[in-house]
């Protein structure tokens, strides 16, 4: 009863399972999720550790 139901992309807020997974370049700490759409849009994101914001 394993389901792969992806993560939530944190610029966006949809769930993907088409996603990139990567830690924050600031702080190395955050985990950044974007799915495919806002990487290939450059959606800003925002670090749920530190704060930083990115494209
Ligand atoms: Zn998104
Ligand atoms: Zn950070």
């Amino acid at each position: 009863m394993s389901e792969n139901k992806g993560k939530v992309c944190i610029s966006c807020g949809r769930l993907s399972t088409e996603y990139v997974e990567f830690k924050c370049p600031s702080c190395m700490q955050g985990a950044i999720i974007r799915d495919r759409i806002c990487r290939e849009r450059h959606t800003r994101y925002r670090c749920p550790n530190c704060g930083t914001e990115g494209p």
